[in-house]
């Protein structure tokens, strides 16, 4: 496959490399403290929760890095708030190959925004994963593609590569994958392995390790321009998440090494997948897809 020519809808800056920020709570809102009286109804109702319904917005005009909340161009959107019950229109769970102790369930007693989140019990080791996915996104998504969620986790990134973010990519008929390795936000590229950044010692240090039991505002962008995927933690752009178009040793060096990479995301799956043994428990909140950038400001 050819990359196209860099002309989009959209004309996004290139994100600059600014120094690696390490997230502790910034940025985050505290979660909402639930009543006590929705504690009972909390955590183990199976099934996802349907939410407000889709916006659709192509025309609306580019965010920028210095104004990005605007509900304008969201193709997807959802905060959780629905009443435990799974829609099925909405959303499905997925388990690829074989499935075991994941759940995912509607949890009332923690949440970014409102009163409740998507709580993912994400066991260790492949088959323990679990997935939820938005059934309803357009069949072409905007190009370049802008996501951005609320993620907490119960456990720091470990040393084990996982996934909590998938994305199947139509050019190479493989997943996209955000999680973790090394302690810190990765991706990883199902077709061949190549991380984002390189293992090394320094493209460690040029990502971010979320802290452990509070909200982070994850932000990313794939699209068939230059960059072809920013990403951003807590409103600031992780250095080492970046696939600028120019191989850096330690950053994108090996993940151009597909020289031709482009990626085209057909879907998006939320969770947790663990290829050692480190389980984990994640709550999402705000999950938002649109044309251009989101921000951490907005529901
Ligand atoms: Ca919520």
């Amino acid at each position: 496959m050819e990359p196209s020519a860099g002309s989009g809808p959209n004309s996004e800056p290139v994100p600059e490399r600014t120094p690696p920020s390490v997230p502790l709570d910034a940025g985050s809102a505290p979660a909402m403290p639930a009543p006590a009286s929705s504690l009972a109804d909390a955590a183990t109702v199976p099934g996802q929760v349907p939410d407000a319904a889709a916006l659709a917005n192509p025309d609306a005009a580019t965010a920028s890095d210095a104004a990005p909340p605007s509900a304008a161009g969201l193709v997807f959107s959802d905060s959780f708030e629905g009443n435990g019950t799974l829609d099925p229109a909405r959303y499905e769970i997925v388990t690829p190959s074989c499935s075991g102790t994941g759940l995912i369930s509607s949890d009332a007693t923690d949440a970014h925004s409102g009163m409740r989140s998507l709580r993912v019990q994400g066991g260790g080791g492949y088959c323990n994963h679990v997935f939820f996915r938005p059934k309803a996104l357009p069949a072409e998504l905007p190009d370049p593609l802008y996501v951005r969620v609320f993620v907490k986790l119960e456990q720091a990134l470990g040393a084990g590569h996982v996934t909590f973010v998938a994305l199947h990519d139509a050019h190479e008929d493989k997943d996209l994958r955000l999680g973790g390795q090394n302690q810190v936000v990765i991706w990883n590229r199902e077709s061949d392995d190549a991380t984002l950044p390189e293992l090394s010692p320094n493209g460690t240090a040029l990502s971010v390790a979320p802290a452990a039991k509070s909200w982070h505002c994850v932000e990313w962008m794939i699209g068939s321009q230059t960059p072809g995927l920013s990403t951003w933690v807590d409103d600031a752009v992780v250095a080492g998440l970046v696939v600028d178009g120019q191989p850096t040793a330690d950053v994108d060096r090996q993940w151009l090494r597909k020289t031709d990479w482009q990626a085209k995301p057909t879907d998006l799956r939320l969770g947790w997948e663990s290829y050692g043994d480190q389980a984990n428990t994640l709550w999402f909140d705000d999950l938002a897809l649109g044309a251009a950038r989101i921000g951490c400001g907005s529901r």
